[in-house]
Parts: C-alpha cells; sequence; structure tokens
C-alpha cells in the first residue's frame, strides 16, 4: 500500500483550518516561498528608486536657482540611470519571484493532486457509491487550483503589501516626522471607514450573497441536466421561470449590496489616495519663515512625501481586495481535507500468501449502509473450475462477486482465497490475483488499448489485438478511424453498453489472471454475439478458476457449480442437471421453466408468427 501523503501526516498531527491550513500546506515548499517572498522584498525596495531619485533632482534643481553654471548634468544623469537600473531590477527580481513563487505552487498542487488520488485508491469502493464522480472531479480539478492563487500570488502579493508602506514610513519619519504625521493619516482613516463596512452587516450581506450565488448554481445545474424531462414534458416555460427567478434575485441583491458599500467604499479609495491633502498644508506652513537651504530641503522634501504617498496607497489598497479573496483561497481547502480524512481500506499488518487460486466464503454477512443484503453467506470455488450465480435480480450476487475483489469488507464472516483471508493478502497480490468485467463497465477517457491495456504496458500489441479478437470487438475496433488509438469519449460515451461491455472482457482477458468473475459480462450482447464471446470465453479461462454471474440460463448449463443466491442466502447449489432433478422442484427449476418458456417463445418468433 502506498504511503501517506505529507498533507494526511499534516492532518493528522496538527489538524488546521482556513488559512493556518492555507499556510501550513504552502510549507511542504518553504524555502522556495521564502527565497520569493524575500526576492520581493527586495523587488520592492527597488520599486522606490524613482522616488528618492526624483526627490534628489528636485533638491538639486531647487538649489541651484539662480546660479550661473546650472545643475551639475553628470548628477543628474547618474541619477537617470540609478532610477532605470532600480526599475530594471524591480523587474526581474519580481520576475525571478514570480517564477520562484509558482514553481512552488505547481509543485504543490502536482503533489495534492497525486496524494488525493493515492488516497482514493486506498479508499474502499464504498465510498465512491456515495460520492459522485463529478463531484470527486470538482475537488480535484477547481478545488485544488485555488491554492495555486494563495500560493503563488498572494505569499509574495502580501509580503509586498506590508513591506512597501512600512519601508515607506520608516524612510519618511526619518526623514521628517511631521510631514510623516500628515501623510499617514488618511490611512488609519481610511481603515476605520471599511471596517464599518466589512463589520458585522457586511459578513451577514457576504453570507447572503454566497447564499444566493449558491442557490442560483444549483438551479443552473438543475435546469441544465433536467433539460430532456423539461422538453418532453413541456415544462420549458415553468423551468426557466424558476432558473430567471434565481438570476434575477442574485443580481438585485449584488446591485443592493453594491449600491449600500458604494459611498463608504469610495470613501475608502479616496482617503487612501489623499495623502497630498494633508501633506500639502502642513508643507506650506512648515516652509512659511524659512528661505536658504532649509527651504530648499523642505520643499524637495514635501515633494517626495506627495510621491511616495501616492505609491503607498497601492499595495494597502491590494491588501484589502485580498482579504475578500482569502475566503475563496480556503473554501476548496475544507473539501480536500474532507477527502484526505476518510478513512481507509484497513490493510494487513500479517500478510499472508495465497496457496492455490480456491475461493471460499464462511459465513459472510454484508450490508451496505443499513441493510443487511448478505446472510451467512457459505460456498467453494474450487481451484480451477467454474461457479455460476444465479437468482432474481437483487438476490445480492454482484454483491458477492464485488467482495472477492474486496471493493468492500464483509461484516461478518470471512472470504479465502488459496487459504488466506483475503484481508490479509496484501492489496496488489489481490488485484494481480483477481480479473473481473463488472457490471458497471468504466472505462477511461483514453485509447481503446490504453483501456484494454489497463496500465499493462509489458504486453506486446499483438495480445492486446488477440485479446480484443477473443472479446469479439477487434472488428469492431477496426471499424473506428484511428482504430486501437481512438479515444473513448468521458465514461464510454461514443461505445454501445455492449461494445463497452466487450472492451472490459478484452481487458480480463489480457490480464490473464487466475482467478477471473464476469458479472453479467455478455448481458448487452445479442444471443449470436453471446455464443460466440462465450465460446471465446471458454478457451481463455481454461484452468482458471472462475465465478460467473449470468442472467440467461442456458449459457451456463455446462459449469461445474451453480449457486442459486435469493434474498441474499445460498438456496441451492449444485450441477445444472442435479438441480433440476430436485425432487421438490426448487427456485432453480421454476427459473429454467419460466426461462425456457422464453426461449422457446423467441424461436417461435424468429420462425414466423403463424398467420
Ligand atoms: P444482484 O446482482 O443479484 O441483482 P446486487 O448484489 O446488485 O444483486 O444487490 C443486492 C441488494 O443490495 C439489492 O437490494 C440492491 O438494492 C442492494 N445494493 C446493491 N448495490 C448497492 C449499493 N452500491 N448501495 C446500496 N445498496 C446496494
Ligand atoms: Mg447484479
Amino acid at each position: 500500500m502506498a504511503e501517506t501523503s505529507v498533507f494526511e501526516q499534516q492532518r493528522r498531527e496538527k489538524p488546521r483550518k482556513g488559512i493556518a491550513r492555507l499556510i501550513q500546506i504552502a510549507g511542504t515548499k518553504s524555502v522556495l516561498l521564502f527565497v520569493a517572498g524575500f526576492l520581493s522584498v527586495i523587488a520592492v525596495a527597488a520599486q522606490m528608486t524613482p522616488f528618492i531619485t526624483i526627490y534628489l533632482m528636485v533638491r538639486e534643481l531647487l538649489e541651484n536657482i539662480g546660479n550661473v553654471q546650472g545643475i551639475d548634468i553628470d548628477y543628474a544623469k547618474r541619477l537617470g540611470w540609478i532610477t532605470i537600473a532600480g526599475i530594471g531590477a524591480f523587474g526581474l527580481l519580481t520576475y525571478a519571484a514570480m517564477m520562484l513563487s509558482h514553481i512552488a505552487a505547481y509543485n504543490i498542487l502536482f503533489e495534492i493532486r497525486t496524494a488525493l488520488a493515492a488516497k482514493l485508491a486506498r479508499l474502499p469502493l464504498g465510498y465512491f457509491n456515495r460520492r459522485s464522480s463529478g463531484s470527486i472531479k470538482k475537488v480535484l480539478s477547481e478545488d485544488v487550483e485555488r491554492i495555486e492563487l494563495f500560493a503563488a500570488h498572494h505569499i509574495t502579493d502580501v509580503v509586498q503589501a506590508i513591506t512597501l508602506p512600512l519601508l515607506s514610513f520608516i524612510f519618511l519619519f526619518v526623514t521628517d516626522w511631521r510631514l510623516a504625521l500628515g501623510a499617514l493619516l488618511p490611512i488609519p482613516l481610511a481603515f476605520v471607514l471599511q471596517a464599518s463596512m466589512y463589520g458585522e452587516s457586511g459578513k451577514a450581506l457576504y453570507a447572503g450573497w454566497q447564499k444566493k450565488l449558491e442557490s442560483m448554481n444549483g438551479t443552473i445545474v438543475e435546469y441544465v441536466r433536467g433539460m430532456p424531462v423539461v422538453k418532453i414534458f413541456n415544462q420549458t416555460v415553468s423551468a426557466f421561470k424558476r432558473f430567471a427567478d434565481d438570476v434575477y434575485a442574485y443580481r438585485d441583491f449584488t446591485l443592493q449590496w453594491c449600491a449600500s458599500t458604494r459611498s463608504p467604499f469610495s470613501g475608502f479609495l479616496t482617503l487612501l489616495s489623499s495623502s497630498a491633502l494633508f501633506v500639502l498644508p502642513i508643507g506650506i506652513f512648515l516652509v512659511r519663515d524659512t528661505s536658504g537651504s532649509v527651504y530648499v530641503q523642505l520643499v524637495s522634501t514635501v515633494f517626495l512625501f506627495l510621491f511616495i504617498g501616492l505609491g503607498v496607497a497601492v499595495p494597502l489598497y491590494k491588501l484589502m481586495a485580498m482579504s475578500s479573496l482569502m475566503a475563496q483561497n480556503t473554501t476548496g481547502l475544507a473539501l480536500i481535507d474532507e477527502i484526505l480524512d476518510e478513512p481507509e481500506m484497513p490493510d494487513t499488518p500479517s500478510p499472508k500468501r495465497m496457496d492455490g487460486r480456491d475461493i471460499e466464503f464462511r459465513g459472510v454477512s454484508f450490508s451496505y449502509e443499513e441493510k443487511t443484503v448478505l446472510h451467512d453467506v457459505s460456498f467453494t470455488v474450487p481451484q480451477g473450475s467454474v461457479t455460476a450465480l444465479v437468482g432474481p435480480s437483487g438476490g445480492g450476487k454482484t454483491t458477492i462477486a464485488n467482495l472477492i475483489g474486496r471493493f468492500w469488507d464483509p461484516d461478518s464472516g470471512s472470504i479465502h482465497i488459496g487459504g488466506a483471508d483475503i484481508r490479509d493478502i496484501p492489496v496488489k497480490g489481490l488485484n494481480d490475483a483477481v480479473a473481473g468485467v463488472f457490471q458497471d463497465v468504466s472505462l477511461f477517457f483514453d485509447t481503446i488499448e490504453a483501456n484494454i491495456r489497463m496500465g499493462n504496458d509489458s504486453a506486446p500489441f499483438e495480445a492486446v489485438v488477440s485479446a480484443a479478437e477473443a472479446a469479439r470487438i477487434h472488428d469492431f475496433i477496426e471499424t473506428l478511424p484511428r482504430g486501437y488509438a481512438t479515444l473513448i469519449g468521458e465514461g464510454g460515451t461514443y461505445l454501445s453498453g455492449g461494445e463497452q461491455q466487450r472492451i472490459s472482457i478484452a481487458r480480463a482477458i489480457l490480464k490473464d489472471a487466475p482467478i477471473v468473475i464476469l458479472d453479467e459480462a455478455t448481458a448487452y450482447a445479442d444471443p449470436e454475439n453471446e455464443a460466440r464471446i462465450q465460446e471465446a470465453l471458454a478457451v481463455v479461462l481454461r484452468g482458471k478458476t472462475v465465478v460467473i454471474i449470468a442472467h440467461r440460463l442456458y449459457t451456463i448449463t455446462d459449469v461445474d457449480q451453480i449457486l442459486v443466491i435469493d434474498r441474499g442466502r445460498v438456496a441451492e447449489s449444485g450441477t445444472h442437471q442435479a438441480l433440476l432433478n430436485r425432487a421438490e422442484g426448487g427456485l432453480y427449476r421454476r427459473m429454467w421453466e419460466v426461462h425456457a418458456a422464453a426461449r422457446n417463445w423467441n424461436i417461435d418468433i424468429e420462425g414466423g408468427v403463424p398467420a
């Protein structure tokens, strides 16, 4: 069994939520992100060079008013070059920081996705029973993707948004504390205003907005998914009305929310960029009675403050915008952790080896959630023999077949292969030993060849072809434009049920495992194909231990053992003849009679209905 990922270990050792969890995840790439953050701080410092060079230039100009020789051109040139160098350094450092943070982010995404994939592989199949593949896909694609925003952008953004103003403030206070106070005064004012906007009522509004959004999304999905039904029942208008109502409700709510925050928000933005409003009067007041070098110094400092005051507003604004993005960052995270926290299929503490390939059920009971579907089921399938499970639909045949593959563990009793409890057989060993054609065929969004191979890369292509031939699907594959390289649409959309089933038969044949389980493997086949597939299977399965579930009884008349499964119990067992000859006329006999009658009726029709 694969090792648990670092992300799961974090869950076990220090479970965190929200942003703390994001930081914990980002911590797996802390070196890269730290360097990225460090570079972005230097980048920010470099970004401030123009402010300082302009300030020096202004001072140079003011100092030389009335000077015959004019300003020092070399000095001015040097300032120009320093400015260019500063901006260049800013660009390069930002680029490097972004590169590093993206490398970190996409590696994190990669690792989380592989961790989730590995986790899913360790979960009992019962889990997938409860959850739709669509919702799992959403977590793996969209919710994981959101972490990119945080790791690649927000960490460096936050670092910058904090250091740039901080550096500026320190610089300003060192330069002139009186002007610095003036320049900074609007910032606390702006944040007080913002807090009033995003306070308790703001939170309630945000929650309301989220609810409206969810309800709209829900209706949209329902609307689109229900389209066929809607059309058939001519419900277009009423379905559309519900859809439209939700969209309107969302629009109205959002507009109203925007309207209510319009004034405080514009106030906030205005205040953030209004340091000039305070710096200028203070500057004029200070400059009032000065002259000479003090005057020059003060006036150029006022200019410096005007520039920097504007520069500080941008990162502060970013910081504020980020606080609402953080909520988005963390929504998907909880869903990721939910999967990571799922209890896994318990692995064996004392692995055992299979000695032979016979299958034995010993008093197995099993229930899906509440409902008990198998009661004390016991039987043996000797190595190299064929056992058929038959019986009314819903009796528990598929459940028995799936338990052999350890899709779930029984509630009580045990299942043995070659004498070993399958819970003690390492998962890989069990998977190698059992091949199955299951009732719900699952094909992957991949080529036909890859779907038959299922990871078996060592088999020569000829083996793939002969498996397909045996499964009677080769001729069909040849008719496809790209043959074995044809991509199968998601969920096997472009293949009929029978074709999908035959691909999955080819898959099982190629796997060449000693135990084969066929759950209504030819259910979709027409009688002619069914006969041909059965013939081919008979050859391929010779010598293997086989459990076959069939609802067409005539296909299993010569198997070694038939188990009649009824309401979760083994009702009867024996060979076809023995079951038919049962004195009291059991379930099998009745089934056979119904079956034979239906078949004869079929043949009659084929032979021509009497006029
Ligand atoms: P069969 O293959 O003989 O038709 P199954 O093994 O598929 O019977 O089903 C046995 C019983 O278990 C049925 O009552 C069915 O409704 C129930 N069942 C089957 N699969 C599930 C499942 N995944 N979750 C819950 N109940 C199930
Ligand atoms: Mg079934």
